[in-house]
């Protein structure tokens, strides 16, 4: 059915998927399965566009945008069930994220700074500027050097980590 309008021509299909959404969902089901290499191809593909082509990935992005503000409550069930097909990666990503050996150093370092065994950061200077300390670095994080910390403040901590801000 060729419609000159396109706008009347996306509402067609919008039509047409409406009522024959189970059918589609079904087929588009069926094919991902027998295909699975397929689908990883075309995701790569996808992914690594994102990746080397920033008017693309500007594209998806506000497309992106736009579906969660044109449908909140649908985007909302997605990644919703999204979140319940991956979870148990994504916990145990999470896991491992957690058990870094730099989380572990500081943890151990707030924990001595709570019981009193380490002053607090802010009331000692910089060891690299001078200036008030904020916070405490590691230049090491085996269990052994937990608590052997410096002082230091945000830009010079920054620094230390090669960060750009
Ligand atoms: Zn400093
Ligand atoms: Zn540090």
């Amino acid at each position: 059915m060729p419609h000159k309008d396109p706008a009347a021509a996306k509402e067609y299909f919008r039509q047409y998927h409406i009522k024959n959404r189970e059918r589609i969902l079904a087929a588009s089901k069926a094919y991902r399965e027998a295909n699975p290499e397929k689908v990883a191809a075309g995701k790569k593909k996808c992914y690594d566009r994102i990746k080397n082509d920033p008017e693309f990935k500007r594209k998806m992005s506000e497309r992106q945008k736009r579906l969660w503000r044109e449908n909140p409550e649908h985007m909302k069930a997605i990644a919703r069930r999204s979140y319940q097909k991956n979870r148990k990666k994504i916990l145990a990503k999470n896991k491992i994220r957690s058990n870094t050996p730099e989380r572990k150093a500081r943890e151990a370092l707030n924990r001595a700074v709570k019981n009193g065994n380490i002053p607090r950061a802010k009331t000692l200077e910089c060891s690299i500027c001078g200036k008030g300390a904020t916070q405490y670095h590691h230049p090491n994080y085996d269990k052994s050097e937990w608590l052997n910390v410096v002082p230091v403040c945000g830009f010079c901590h920054n620094d230390l980590h090669g960060n750009q801000n």
